[in-house]
Parts: structure tokens; C-alpha cells; sequence
């Protein structure tokens, strides 16, 4: 079969035309059900038509385009991302892995090619979680993976899901009718930005995904006895404060020296009762770990719990280690992997191979098709910020290496 070559400068214009929606001085205020949210998928959804897909909106508020092929008994090959953004955040994440699979679509129209198998690209609802601090909302829908939980979800403002699903096209009521069985995709392709330094830093213009990281979050609880910050001497403390310090340092050796896992952060504290003359009683912190390997993060829970108990008792405090959230890492079939080497070989692209350090879409529609992703360089590996970006060539190598793996796809699966 001939390439189809994308078209790098249509790409380009629809990813700044997509990033001046919702744009502001402070960067991408594209938060998910937003009105700026509901006019990037309407802007989208223009882009999908002309490219010949016909669209809908499923129950669980996914924005779902496609273009039927040749043989009717084929499941669909899909693509897709997302278009919502974390507040004051970039112009490429989720929205290249939208932009580039629509351009891959009109690419085949453009050329009076058809697929065997239907074509799907889907924007995903809410895959931030900024409002509700639940994330991958719509891919998780479409995965069936939604609990209880993510249904009763409130806002800050004590709103719940139900009316922010109804502004953008679900329906809650109805969210479980946006759920797919396994085998209704022939397989899920996410072009994504890197959102590290990896590719950058080795100049490699494809990124192979090997996993997406699993995640492991705790709370920790530190009890000493809080009293006169004037009269009680040094050697008679017990500083909760001075204990989760600690313990702070201990997580970050265990992933920095100690290499346990991939990257371990104490990223939230709050002292009681955070007075300046009290000495602290009492201190939680949230822990996280992240590798692309089961293994690892339980090597890292059972540290921390050594470490926990070790300075305990050393300093006489109480230490509590409650387990709030585990999300296991999703690997990418080698197969998968492979073929996306190959669609990079045909462009003569070198690629590297990397777990997401991320979470994605992707890792939620794994349980129900086979699923690959393609990076592409972030410069200088920012992202969640304005100063998110990856070069026009980058963005068009990564659209070109996802138009050859569906073509791959089509003829094989
Ligand atoms: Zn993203």
C-alpha cells in the first residue's frame, strides 16, 4: 500500500485554532465542562464532519466520530485523547492526540481511502478531573470502570455530575450505556506529548510507551504532643512536625538513592494546629509513588512502612499509614509496541522506548481493547503550564507515525 501523508500544515492550524479557545494570558483555561470546553469539542466535532465522520455524544459525555469501512462485521479502530486542560495549562496536551487523529481521518477522505474497519476518533470527557477530582471520567465510562464514587462526585460548589455531564451531552442517568464490551474496538491508538524530558533531551522524535505508570497514594498521620513552644526544652518534644520531616527525606531517598521505585513525593502537609508558638501535635502528608511496575510499588509501600516504624521509634510519635488510592500500572502488549516501531520505521523515524510517567486515557480503554501509545517531545519536558509545547514537526511526526499504525492495524487486525 502507498503512504498517505498527512497534511503538517492543516495540523498546525487546527491545533492553534483548537488552543485559541479558551486561551488567557495565564495559559489554556479549557477546564473540563467549562463553556471554553464545550466550544473546544464543538470546534472538534466541525473538524470531524468535514473530514466525513458522522458524530455523537455518548451517555458518559465522550464525543465519539466515525467513518464506517469497507466490511461491515469489523469492529472499529480508534484513536483519540482529550480536549479538556488543567487551569493555566498547555496548548498540546490531549489536544495533539485529538487534532492529529482527525487529520489522520481526512487524510484517508482526502484520498479516497478506505479503511476495512470503521474509524473511530473519540474525545474523551473530563480526563483532568480538575472539578471534581475525578479524573479519566470518560474513558472510565467507556471502559464500564465507574464507581459509586465518580457518579456522587460533588464539586468545591456542592454540585454534582449529573448537570456538568447534561452541559456537554451526557447523561448520568444513563452513564452505563456508554460502556463498550471488549472486542467492540479492534484497538485504541493515543498520540500524546511526552510531558517529560526524555525525547527531548535525546533528541528522538518518537516515543514507544511501554507501560503507563501504576500510582500509590497514602496518608500519613504523625502524633506527638503539642505544647509550649517557649517552655518545653528541647530534649522533652515530641514534634510531630520534626518526625514527618523525617520521613519526608525517607521517601525521597527511597526513590532517589535507593531507586525502590521510579519517583516518590510528599506533595501535601498540613500541621496541627499550625501556630507558630505551638509545637506541632499532630501532621498529615500524602504521599505518592509511581512506577510502570507492580513490583516496584510494593516494594516502595513496604519502605515506607519500614521507615514509618523506624522513626517512630526513634522519636516516640504515633504513625498511621492509610492506603487511599492504588492504581496498578497498565503495560502495553509488546506486540503493540512493536508495531508502532514499525509505523516509525516507515518514516524513517527513530524512536525510543519509555513508560508514561502520566496517566491517560489510554490505560482506562486498555481493559477493554488493545491499546498503544506514541510520544512526541516536549520541549525542555514542560507541561500543565502556557509554556507546553512541541514543535510543528514533532506534532507531524507523531500524526504521520499514527496514520502508518492504523493503516498497519487495518491490514492485520
Ligand atoms: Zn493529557
Amino acid at each position: 500500500m502507498p503512504q498517505s501523508s498527512i497534511n503538517a500544515r492543516r495540523l498546525e492550524r487546527s491545533l492553534q485554532e483548537l488552543g485559541a479557545i479558551g486561551e488567557s494570558p495565564l495559559g489554556m483555561q479549557r477546564v473540563a465542562f467549562s463553556p471554553a470546553d464545550v466550544a473546544g469539542r464543538e470546534y472538534a466535532m466541525s473538524l470531524m464532519r468535514r473530514a466525513g465522520m458522522d458524530t455523537r455524544i455518548d451517555a458518559g459525555g465522550n464525543v465519539i466520530g466515525r467513518k464506517a469501512g469497507s466490511d461491515p462485521r469489523l469492529p472499529a479502530i480508534a484513536m483519540g485523547s482529550h480536549t479538556d486542560t488543567v487551569p493555566s495549562g498547555g496548548k498540546y496536551d490531549g489536544a495533539l492526540g485529538v487534532m492529529a487523529a482527525i487529520e489522520c481521518v481526512q487524510t484517508l477522505t482526502d484520498s479516497n481511502r478506505e479503511l476495512r474497519h470503521p474509524v473511530e476518533v473519540v474525545i474523551f470527557a473530563n480526563e483532568e478531573g480538575t472539578r471534581f477530582h475525578r479524573w479519566l471520567i470518560g474513558s472510565r465510562a467507556m471502559a464500564g470502570m465507574l464507581e459509586d464514587d465518580d457518579l456522587n462526585a460533588v464539586d468545591d460548589d456542592g454540585i454534582g455530575l449529573g448537570p456538568c455531564l447534561a452541559d456537554i451531552g451526557g447523561d448520568l442517568t444513563r452513564i452505563h450505556e456508554a460502556a463498550r464490551k471488549s472486542g467492540e474496538l479492534a484497538a485504541y491508538f493515543e498520540l500524546h506529548i511526552e510531558q517529560g524530558p526524555t525525547l527531548h533531551q535525546s533528541g528522538t522524535p518518537i516515543g514507544v510507551v511501554t507501560a503507563i505508570t501504576g500510582r500509590a497514594v497514602f496518608d500519613v498521620e504523625i502524633t506527638g504532643k503539642a505544647n509550649h513552644a517557649g517552655t518545653t526544652p528541647m530534649s522533652a518534644r515530641n514534634d510531630a512536625l520534626v518526625s514527618a520531616s523525617r520521613l519526608v527525606l525517607a521517601v525521597q531517598r527511597l526513590a532517589g538513592e535507593s531507586e525502590v521505585c521510579r519517583v516518590a513525593t510528599t506533595g501535601a502537609i498540613q500541621a496541627h494546629p499550625n501556630a507558630v508558638n505551638v509545637i506541632p501535635g499532630n501532621v498529615r502528608i500524602g504521599i505518592e509513588f509511581r512506577d510502570p511496575e507492580m513490583d516496584a510499588l510494593a516494594a516502595a509501600e513496604s519502605e515506607l512502612r519500614r521507615a514509618a516504624a523506624a522513626v517512630a521509634a526513634e522519636d516516640g510519635v504515633g504513625m498511621e499509614i492509610h492506603r487511599q488510592r492504588f492504581t496498578p500500572p497498565v503495560p502495553v502488549q509488546p506486540k503493540l509496541q512493536a508495531m508502532v516501531e514499525e509505523a516509525a520505521r516507515q518514516c524513517g523515524l527513530a524512536t525510543e522506548k519509555l513508560p508514561s510517567g502520566a496517566g491517560h486515557d489510554a490505560q482506562a480503554i486498555a481493559s477493554i481493547a488493545d491499546m498503544a501509545m506514541i510520544f512526541v517531545p516536549s520541549v525542555d519536558g514542560i507541561s500543565h503550564a502556557p509554556e507546553e509545547f512541541s514543535t510543528p514537526e514533532d506534532c507531524a511526526n507523531g500524526a504521520q507515525v499514527l496514520l502508518n499504525l492504523v493503516l498497519l492495524a487495518d491490514e492485520r487486525f
